[in-house]
């Protein structure tokens, strides 16, 4: 038990703590233009992809580090066993760090790394590895606010040799982008339909939609609305810093007839909110009931779920969707982190919908169609 959430041989300053420092110290910062250098190197060390503790790196030759930057980390890179980064931060500006929380329980490239490193003979069962993961089930295109045209997004897929995805562009009501009335995705079905034909059955996707949940838990697009979708996504996307309880608002999401999968529960942002208040034993606890899988959204930004209330999720007995929720091409391998954040919440590959064969996917798609 000792070891939940632990992320394995992490050094004794991460990147994600020196990250977390130079936010801290760039939102205490008058100048736009430290606040700009300092903010932009701590965007580099969350995409390193080994730790820089330990290494000989001329930190002025990393990406968007400065030299101002590269002095600031040097200093936290001296932390260690005597004075945490974190002590470091509160000396400095004579208070605790007021963002801390905000960054915590995320994940940088170097942390998925660690965590996916196989580790035989690891006494935990078989935990979920990313050959277990047959595809990526929340995804958008340049139809809504992606980059990415379908035809090209299809293509990236099959030849990556996924097996299956679920499409997820935004429906018409989402306040964050261009969504897609009913007509729209008659249209993606035509155009899904014809480019699986050509795929000879190796890789199939599944026709779906990021369902907006509104303010009292109602949601903007369902199968019932759009009989041309196999699935839905319901995702919150607005009241996202009210400090009132949201339970019965998912809740209310949940229970809609044709809801498959709730997307990043919390709503959170790296560094920018903490996300929504709910109860989440209660939440976890009807979506079990009602067989809706509970996304881990592997964006970086999001980590949506933590590991913490993931292993809730598990305890209540829900089932798993890995996402990356990519809006670029080189969004596609946030699906690692999705699956760094189910190893460390040791959730087991057969709880994750992402590990069944295309087939019987599609059945479970069609069964949560349906209910
Ligand atoms: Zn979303
Ligand atoms: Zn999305």
């Amino acid at each position: 038990m000792s070891t939940l959430f632990t992320i394995p041989d992490a050094p004794p300053v991460t990147n994600g703590q020196l990250a977390s420092a130079l936010l801290a110290l760039s939102a205490a910062e008058k100048g736009e233009r430290p606040r700009t250098e300092l903010r932009a190197a701590a965007w580099t060390l969350r995409q390193l992809p080994e730790e820089l503790f330990g290494r000989r790196v001329r930190l002025t030759g990393l990406p968007h580090v400065s030299a101002r930057a590269a002095d600031a980390i040097g200093a936290f890179l001296a932390c260690g066993s005597d004075e945490s980064v974190e002590d470091r931060v509160t000396a400095i500006l004579d208070r605790a760090d007021p963002a801390r929380h905000r960054k915590s329980h995320f994940l940088t490239c170097a942390d998925v790394d660690r965590v996916l490193k196989p580790a035989p003979g690891q006494a935990d069962g078989s935990p979920l590895s990313p050959t277990d993961v047959r595809g990526d089930l929340h995804l958008h295109t340049n139809r809504s606010d992606g980059k990415v045209p379908l035809e090209s997004l299809h293509r990236s897929l099959a030849s990556r040799g996924d097996r299956f995805a679920l499409l997820t562009d935004h429906a018409r009501d989402c306040a964050v982008a261009g969504g897609l009335f009913p007509g729209d995705f008659a249209a993606q079905r035509v155009e899904v339909d014809r480019l699986n034909d050509r795929s000879d059955g190796e890789f199939r996707m599944f026709l779906g939609a990021e369902a907006n949940i509104d303010a009292d838990g109602g949601i903007d697009v369902t199968p019932r609305s759009v009989p041309v979708l196999d699935a839905v996504i319901a995702s919150i996307h607005t009241e996202l810093r009210s400090r009132s309880d949201q339970t019965e608002r998912l809740v209310r999401a949940i229970r809609t007839p044709g809801v498959a999968i709730l997307g990043h529960p919390r709503g959170r942002l790296y560094d920018l909110r903490s996300g929504i208040r709910a109860s989440w034993e209660r939440v976890f606890a009807v979506a079990a009931e009602e067989g809706v899988a509970i996304e881990l959204n592997g964006c970086p930004e999001r980590c949506d779920l933590d590991p913490k209330l993931a292993a809730l999720a598990l305890a209540a007995g829900c089932r798993f969707s890995i996402a990356s929720d990519a809006h670029a091409r080189h969004h596609l391998d946030f699906l690692r982190f999705s699956i760094a954040i189910a190893r460390l919440a040791r959730i087991p590959p057969d709880r994750v919908v992402n590990t069944y064969s295309a087939e019987r996917l599609g059945e479970w798609l069609a069964r949560q169609r349906e209910r």
